[in-house]
């Protein structure tokens, strides 16, 4: 509402009323004020500029002159029926260039009692306010366009930054797993196995309670790697840790934390819990792995340390286990130990020889002995076995039975045992040359190297280069030899013996070798161990023994070798039971060549052919 002046304060005097006149100018710019007219007498006597625009009329002044004759009739007729209260109307109005236009014109008496003093009329161009209505309601569309476009913008914005949060913890989650996690597997790796261990060792510190940790290692997986590709062995190792997974409880940690090495934290598992999950995985390892066409079997080796006694913090107990998990290679693979701190010394010799043994070959430290075995009923000597020495400059000498193992378990034996065949067959040619002739050589083959595919075309090529016959040579085998994979064994003797090289089985008595198992690898020999010869004398359990493994080895078809014949009661003995050969200090020590090839040549065989 405007502020029209209320009628009691309306100044009588036209004058003074034209100054309150000037106050009602139109304020808004587009003209949206309201004309204010002042009529008595039935004339216009002031109106205000806005009124004067309305019309057309450049000077309000002028305007009463002109007066406004539908205004002035309107005033006339409504005067008397003003009285007290106001007049409202709809009109017509004509503008000084004739064109019309609605207006509503409202009116008051000036003196309700005096209509004389005339009247005060509003009036406001309805055009123009409809126009001005709808430019507002045009303005107030357009801000309600501009707020839901900000609206808009805004949840745009809004949601791009929920996006980019979303892919910054994807991202963060990403970056966790790949920190956290063997990418091949999705076994725990090294870093989460360390936060594990550090809340569940502190748990069994606090509560009281044992924890395990065993290291393991899976056997001869070098030779899937390397025998059928990198896709084979990955996929295999795959398979291996959803397995190890399926094994242990919802609460151990399964991490793998190198190639073919995986470590589990066992929480609340004492040394029974701990030997209880290695039996499983054993259990486990027997079925076969379906990798595309293969059927691969392949064992772990394990090693438990226990907390707190094995060490108190993961690293400590991490390398005790893999202390222990190296005894259990050395044991013989397939198959678990537990941490003893004498281990330690032990496997930090092991570490010693391994590194040494490396440069053993380029630094001519190895070499070869010669021991005799002599042919029983002749008193001959039919052929000299091979045996490695090592002589490291400050180690001195190390026996076999150390560095053989140490060789086998890293995998320094291929090299070796080849070198080692090269070497016995090239002394062979020579002495065979030399006049020799029909002697034979004995060596000792390392079950892994029984593995290598390529052993008979390995054997052929030296034999070939060394010009020694196959039948010349006698490859000595153990027991562990068939144990892992016998279908393989059986093929690679049945190859070496087309070749004509004769196979004997070393150390017999000491291993698991069956009957069958003698009889389908065409066993040439049986080398019985010396444990039993030793005690001939006075056990009459050894004699037993030794004189069951002649009379079976007869009737099988095989020869047999006495190893470590000392005293001449014991070589009695054996002539007695019939045994074929046999070897020792009672006949000889092992010899350098020179010495042993002297031993030789005095015997009345050599003599006789020579
Ligand atoms: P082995 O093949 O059973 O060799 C016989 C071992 O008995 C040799 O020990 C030999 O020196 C020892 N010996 C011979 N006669 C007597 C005796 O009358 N009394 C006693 N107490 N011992 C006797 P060595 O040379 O220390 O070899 C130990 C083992 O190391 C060998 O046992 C063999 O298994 C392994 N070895 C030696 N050379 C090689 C090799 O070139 N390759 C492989 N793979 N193993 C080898
Ligand atoms: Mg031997
Ligand atoms: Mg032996």
């Amino acid at each position: 509402m405007l502020p029209v002046p209320a009628p009691e304060s309306v100044q009588h005097e036209p004058e003074s009323f034209s100054l309150s006149l000037t106050e009602f100018q139109p304020s808004a710019p587009d003209g949206a004020g309201v004309g204010i007219v002042f009529i008595r007498h039935g004339r216009v006597v002031r109106c205000n500029q806005c009124f004067a625009a309305m019309l057309g009329h450049p000077d309000a002044q002028e305007l009463p002159a002109h007066g406004n004759l539908q205004l002035q009739a309107l005033a006339r007729e409504t005067s008397t029926q003003l009285g007290h209260g106001s007049h409202c109307a709809q009109m017509q109005l004509q503008r000084r260039n004739g064109s019309l236009f609605w207006a509503k014109v409202t009116g008051w008496l000036i003196h309700p009692e005096r209509p004389e003093e005339g009247s005060l009329w509003i009036i406001s161009d309805m055009d123009l306010q409809l126009r001005s209505q709808r430019a507002l309601s045009l303005a107030h569309e357009q801000l309600e366009q501009q707020v839901r476009d900000r609206t808009r913008e805004l949840s745009s914005t809004v949601e791009s930054l929920h996006r980019e949060i979303a892919e910054r913890k994807l991202d963060q989650e990403r970056i966790y797993w790949l920190a956290h996690y063997d990418a091949l597997t999705s076994l725990p790796n090294r870093t989460l196995l360390a936060e594990r261990s550090a809340l569940a060792i502190e748990h069994a510190r606090a509560a009281g309670t044992p924890l395990a940790v065993m290291f393991l290692d899976l056997d001869h997986f070098k030779h899937v790697n390397d025998s059928l590709g990198h896709r084979i062995g990955d996929a295999l190792l795959v398979e291996i840790a959803q397995r190890l997974r399926a094994v242990v409880r919802e609460r151990d940690t399964v991490a793998r934390i190198g190639g073919d090495e995986f470590v589990l934290l066992l929480p609340g598992a004492n040394a029974q819990g701990a030997a209880r999950v290695a039996g499983k995985l054993q259990e486990a390892s027997l079925q076969p792995y379906h990798i595309g066409r293969h059927e691969l079997t392949i064992a772990p080796s394990m090693g438990i340390a226990l907390y707190p006694g094995d060490g108190r913090d993961i690293d400590g107990l991490t390398q005790a286990a893999d202390t222990a998990m190296y005894q259990a290679k050395q044991a013989g693979r397939n198959t678990y130990c537990f941490y003893t701190p004498q281990m330690q010394a032990q496997s930090l010799r092991a570490l010693q020889l391994e590194n040494a043994l490396r440069r053993a070959l380029k630094r001519n430290q190895l070499y070869l002995h010669y021991q005799p075995q002599v042919t029983l009923s002749t008193g001959h000597v039919c052929s000299v076995e091979a045996l490695l020495r090592w002589e490291h400059p400050e180690l001195g000498l190390v026996s076999p039975g150390e560095f053989i193992p140490v060789a086998e378990a890293s995998g320094q034996i291929l090299q070796i045992g080849e070198w080692v065949l090269n070497q016995a067959l090239r002394q062979l040619g020579a002495w065979r040359k030399a006049g020799l002739h029909g002697l034979k050589m004995a060596v000792n083959l390392s079950a892994i190297q029984f593995h290598q595919q390529q052993l008979p075309e390995l054997i052929n090529r030296i034999l070939q280069e060394t010009q020694v016959p196959a039948d010349a040579l006698e490859l000595e085998l153990t027991e562990g030899v068939a144990v892992n994979d016998p279908h393989a064994a059986t093929l690679t003797m049945d190859r070496l013996r087309s070749q004509g090289v004769r196979l004997s089985m070393d150390d017999f008595g000491t291993g698991y070798s069956s009957l069958s198992q003698l009889k389908r690898f065409q066993i040439y020999k049986l080398k019985i161990d010396q444990s039993f010869i030793q005690d001939l004398d006075h056990d009459s359990n050894d004699r037993a023994i030794v004189s069951a493994i002649i009379r079976m080895a007869q009737a099988l078809g095989m020869q047999t070798t006495a190893e470590g014949v000392e005293t001449a009661a014991q070589l009695q003995f054996l002539r007695e039971q019939g045994c074929d050969e046999a070897q020792g200090y009672h006949f000889s020590r092992p010899l350098p060549p020179r010495e042993v090839e002297a031993f030789l040549r005095l015997r009345p065989e050599w003599q006789e052919q020579g």
